[in-house]
């Protein structure tokens, strides 16, 4: 690394940690000169951030695919979509006791945060979110620590309110990925519709908790993009997802994002949102591989335990393990 590209860095890590904001021309323009050899210098930069933010704890979160399947929407790296003819475990919503008894499965592996997602552009029928309703109610009840959160698609305000007073705290709605990019992910509904979902959440008085999906064919630009929109939307927590190409599906024959090149995805959204909860989810085993732990360096505070919504996850003895061996703490607080 040459000695101007040093001091380049240096500039860039002293502004960030004097609490000011890197812009998109300056993250693009770290991106122009960055090159595989400098990326351990910005790790440790990033893992400098993520330390003077988050010290030393990791945040669990677990979710649980609560209707699976049989979705309108034809997302092109989901396996849940109508359109595609993957393999799927398909079900209606399981019942309020069933949430309950994933909420007390994931509560047992220490996460702060339990999410019930439902598959589908929507979940407006009235028994189905009363059955919602009484699953974060009782859920609740047994795990005051716990933050319950869910994932329903699109939703009205007024729902939004009436799951906030059953006790939700937090919901989950991903962009998925930048706006420019976004009409080659989905054609059935809009970036703008899911922008609006993330809104309407926000204005409810809840947390939100909203990221995307990476290696769908976008470019890094369109990366920072999503970064600087969710900065905009000021969200509490971003999740962080990497393409698991499925069988059926339109990505299946799109090769996996390169180990590295996920960690700098990482490391630059925790350059461009120094403060803000970052979870690394799905298709982080078979992205990362023996990699995964460099998460934390990059610049992420937290993962996803247990499965995924299609897909399995790691057994939790290996990434209790995995933060043990890194001398982390495991936050089971929510916030
Ligand atoms: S990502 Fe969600 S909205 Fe898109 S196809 Fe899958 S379940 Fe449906």
């Amino acid at each position: 690394m040459g000695k101007k590209f040093r001091q380049f860095m240096g500039e860039i890590e002293g502004k960030i940690l004097a609490g000011d904001s890197l812009s998109l021309q300056e993250a693009l323009a770290l991106n122009g000169k960055i090159s595989l050899n400098d990326l351990p210098a910005l790790f440790e930069i990033s893992d400098r951030i993520r330390e003077k933010s988050f010290s030393r704890r990791i945040k669990l979160c677990a979710i649980t695919n609560a209707k699976s399947g049989y979705c309108s929407e034809d997302c092109i790296f989901c396996a849940q979509s109508l359109h595609h003819q993957a393999q799927v475990n398909s079900y209606p919503l399981l019942s309020a006791k069933q949430l309950i008894e994933k909420a007390t499965q994931a509560e047992a592996m220490g996460v702060h945060c339990f999410s019930m997602v439902t598959s589908g552009h929507k979940i407006e029928n009235p028994k189905e979110i009363e059955c919602i309703i009484e699953a974060i109610q009782k859920i609740n009840e047994l795990f005051p620590s716990l933050s319950c959160s869910a994932s329903l698609g699109t939703i009205s305000f007024n729902t939004l309110i009436d799951l906030k007073h059953a006790g939700l705290q937090r919901y989950h709605h991903n962009l998925e990925t930048s706006e420019s990019f976004f009409p080659k992910v989905c054609t059935t509904h809009s970036f703008k519709q899911r922008r609006k979902t993330v809104e309407a959440a926000k204005a409810a008085g809840l947390q939100i908790c909203s990221g995307g999906i990476f290696g769908l064919g976008e470019t890094f630009q369109q990366r920072l993009e999503l970064a600087f929109t969710l900065k905009e939307l000021e969200v509490d927590s971003i999740p962080i997802n990497f393409l698991h190409p499925v069988k059926g599906t339109r990505c299946e024959e799109r090769g996996l994002i390169a180990a590295l090149e996920a960690l700098k995805t990482i490391a630059f959204f925790r350059l461009i949102l120094p403060e803000t909860n970052m979870y690394v989810c799905g298709g982080r085993q078979i992205t990362l591989r023996s990699l995964q732990s460099w998460i934390f360096l990059a610049g992420a505070n937290g993962m996803m335990v247990g499965n995924y919504l299609t897909t399995k996850g790691s057994p939790w003895s290996e990434d209790q393990t995995m933060i043990r061996d890194l001398g982390f703490i495991p936050s089971s607080k929510s916030s």
